[in-house]
């Protein structure tokens, strides 16, 4: 049982994992388990990819720690080589998804602010959303179960339908600042922002001088099968969100910016002691090596279509169990007829790690590593559990 001595914020599994390797765990009586939950999409190469942990292991032994007091030049390249594959000119680094978000709402609230219009301080928000757990990402996510028994909640956030356009245009004021959604959203269950959607926010933001922030926390990193998800719409962001993968398992958020968007970000306007330290951004740059080999992209794709494609084929033959499927690269999700928690239970039972969403979903999140037999085993398992779960 989990000792008493940790704060029972979790429900937790009564399992603990002693060690990983490629897309399996072991727990501690020695039992396998194929890793589709990957620490909740962090853990992107896989358990102790060898580049990762020879940098971590490197970098461990040099420096671990110096402040932003002074010049960090791992963080100086991974800031440089973000911005290079990407719509962004600047990079602030933290510590966790919520972290990288609070950075994108502060920049809006400021942005604003030196343009001359303080009170543009609201941001658009939507249903279903997950944005973290302080108290300014909580109240952006705007869900009753997390927001209830904290007080009141920071004032600012306008929530609308995921798939409404209408309902965001009525939704700006002379107060708002910014929109800020996920392109696919993780924790709601793998919701994809219909067609054209991105790109109409995009269109609203530019008709009212509205900033674009986009939390790709989840959705980011190569999970979709590009780089960032957003690279699938016409749509360029303002702000983009990163964390999760981002270390491949160390902690590190990021919040990429536009110059522009960021101009009001100057010195003393935000910190965090840990942001961006020599270690987490050794793993940084580590995840950012392979993610950007020639190909790698590629495979996530077509790893992604041939399991989404196999998923339909159980589905079809056991649609008591399985309603539907969405899936964008190796972000993958399938709303079931029975509980979620009960098909993930039974997965575990059989082996095989995932993850619980929003609307009754099971989410698939492998390692972007997989190979054909691993697409193979989840399937295997998933035909067991629909035949029990049917009987
Ligand atoms: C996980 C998640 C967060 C919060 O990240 P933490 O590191 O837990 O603070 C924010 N946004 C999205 C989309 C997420 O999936």
């Amino acid at each position: 049982m989990v000792s008493p001595a940790v704060m029972p914020t979790y429900a937790r599994v009564d399992v603990a994992f002693t060690k990983g390797e490629g897309a399996y765990l072991w727990d501690d009586q020695g039992r396998r388990y194929l890793d589709f939950a990957t620490g909740i999409a962090v853990v992107c190469l896989g358990h102790s990819h060898p580049h990762l942990v020879a940098e971590v292991q490197r970098q461990a032994g040099e420096l671990m720690h110096v402040s932003n007091l002074y010049r960090i030049p791992g963080q100086e390249r991974l800031a440089e080589r973000l911005c290079e594959n990407s719509f962004a000119d600047v990079v602030f680094f933290g510590n966790s998804g919520a972290e990288a978000n609070e950075c994108a709402i502060k920049m809006a609230r400021k942005y604003h602010h030196v343009n001359g219009h303080p009170e543009r301080y609201r941001v658009i928000t939507f249903e279903n959303a997950f944005h973290g757990r302080t108290l300014a990402t909580m109240a952006a996510t705007g869900q009753a179960k997390i927001l209830d028994g904290f007080g009141p909640k920071v004032e600012g956030f306008d929530h609308v339908p995921f798939d409404d356009l209408d309902a965001v245009r009525a939704a700006v004021t002379n107060e708002t600042a910014a929109i800020l959604v996920e392109p696919v959203q993780g924790e709601g269950g793998i919701n994809i922002l219909p067609d054209g959607m991105l790109e109409g926010l995009r269109a609203i933001c530019d008709e009212h001088g509205l900033l674009l922030i986009l939390d790709e926390v989840q959705s980011g990193m190569g999970r979709t099968g590009k780089l960032l998800a957003h690279e699938w719409t016409g749509a360029k962001p303002d702000i983009v969100t990163l964390a999760k993968a981002l270390g491949g398992g160390m902690p590190i958020g990021a919040c990429m910016a536009t110059s522009e968007a960021a101009k009001g970000m100057v010195a003393g306007s935000h910190g965090s002691t840990y942001g961006g330290n020599p270690m987490v951004v050794a793993a940084g740059n580590a995840v950012l090596d392979v993610l950007l080999e020639e190909g790698f992209m590629e495979r996530v794709q077509e790893l992604g279509s041939k399991l989404t494609a196999r998923l339909e084929e159980l589905r079809q033959r056991n649609d008591s169990i399985i309603e539907d499927i969405r899936s964008q690269g190796l972000f993958i999700g399938f709303k079931t007829k029975p509980t979620n928690m009960d098909v993930v239970n039974a997965l575990r039972d059989e082996g095989v790690l995932t993850v619980p969403a929003g609307d009754n979903v099971v989410r698939f999140l492998p390692p972007l590593t997989i190979d054909e037999s691993h697409i193979d085993e989840v399937i295997g398992a998933l035909e067991r559990v629909c035949e029990k779960l049917a009987s």
